[in-house]
């Protein structure tokens, strides 16, 4: 807790700390996932989130079929090594076999070269196992915040918006095989450090393999909305996120941590510090055509309509180089933690 307090001398040792546990376990790479935003409908009506269900304002979208694989496509003609499948929550079955088919889609196009991350919510160890066999080999499911009563203070009390149930689905999703990805927001409203500090347990606890986790911002059709006055600053939202990152790092130095597109909302060197004081996984937006521009969680997000997908592109490149990352174009990037784990589980067999 005491290293979510910090300021000063104290903060920059911290940050100093960080950065070199960072060097040591991970080195100075950075890896890309190109982020899909494939669709945003939602069965869900999360209270912090502009895509909700009951937000009539949002136009709704899928991105076809020939635009993910366009997309795809430009990964591999950019030698990102992996892509980021994210939507709002469907378990209709259609939409499981319409992920199920993008994946053996994509897999071939690439001829297995591209690794897949999914984002797409919860779903059961059916769903999960399906999506893992046709090629998916990371999800990121946040549990939002680990402490029960915060949790059910932002999520509509009602059978679809369980905490038992998004525990149980992190638990299916690594018995699926996936790397196992959570994350939560930091400085939601009725959040306290202490919450924070035991989100940080909690992601020890469950031996997490990749985490992402980002400050929250508000959105003017939300009900947390309301809430507002209660906010830190942004700027203090964002001092915090990057404490939680360094913190994380000294916590498990071998995961993946990604540099999440929230911060970049609030500040525009956000997602460099974060890379700088212990992330390690930057999702650039890939997402073809208009719809990102109706993929708005947030106030102020960044990289949508008039400078999107060549201008975040290019721009990624210079702003890596100006904080002495190298980009592990082609390759995977995967958890080294996850890859430890597994090497232990062998030993303790054989
Ligand atoms: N529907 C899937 C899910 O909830 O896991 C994936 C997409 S959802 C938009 C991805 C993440 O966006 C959520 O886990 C949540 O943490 C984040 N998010 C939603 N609203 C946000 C807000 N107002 N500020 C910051 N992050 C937000
Ligand atoms: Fe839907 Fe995910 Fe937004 Fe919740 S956070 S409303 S599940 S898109």
């Amino acid at each position: 807790m005491c290293l979510l307090k910090a300021e000063g001398e104290d903060k920059t040792l911290l940050f100093e700390k960080s950065a070199e546990v960072l060097r040591q376990n991970i080195g100075d790479k950075v890896h890309l996932r190109g982020l899909i935003e494939y669709s945003n409908y939602c069965i869900k009506d999360c209270l912090y989130c502009g895509i909700r269900r009951s937000n009539h304002n949002q136009q709704r979208f899928v991105v076809s079929k020939e635009e993910v694989l366009k997309s795809a496509e430009e990964a591999l003609e950019k030698n990102y090594g992996s892509i980021v499948i994210q939507a709002g929550e469907r378990t209709d079955q259609a939409f499981i076999d319409e992920i199920t088919a993008l994946l053996k889609e994509v897999k071939a196009l690439s001829n297995d070269t591209l690794g897949i991350t999914l984002s797409l919510g919860e779903q059961t160890l059916e769903t999960y196992q399906q999506w893992f066999e046709a090629g998916g080999h990371r999800y990121l499911l946040r549990i939002e915040s680990s402490n029960r009563t915060l949790f059910e203070k932002i999520h509509p009390n009602n059978k679809i918006h369980r905490f038992d149930k998004r525990i149980e689905a992190l638990h299916n999703i690594r018995k699926a095989g996936f790397h196992l990805g959570t994350g939560f927001m930091i400085g939601l409203p009725f959040q306290t450090i202490g919450d924070l500090a035991d989100d940080l347990l909690f992601l020890k606890n469950i031996d997490v393999d990749m985490v992402g986790m980002g400050p929250y911002i508000e959105h003017e059709d939300t009900p947390l909305y309301q809430y507002r006055h209660l906010l830190k600053s942004k700027e203090e939202r964002l001092d915090l996120a990057l404490k939680m990152v360094a913190a994380l790092r000294l916590l498990m130095p071998d995961i993946n941590i990604a540099s999440t597109t929230a911060l970049q909302a609030i500040a525009s060197d956000g997602r460099e510090k974060a890379l700088q004081y212990g992330a390690n996984i930057l999702m650039p937006n890939i997402t073809l055509g208009d719809y990102s521009d109706n993929y708005h969680l947030y106030e102020g997000k960044p990289c949508t309509v008039e400078n999107e997908t060549e201008d975040c592109i290019y721009a990624i490149d210079h702003r890596m180089a100006r904080i002495n990352k190298l980009i592990g174009y082609n390759e995977w990037g995967d958890s080294k933690h996850f890859k430890n784990r597994q090497s232990v589980r062998n030993y303790v067999k054989n």
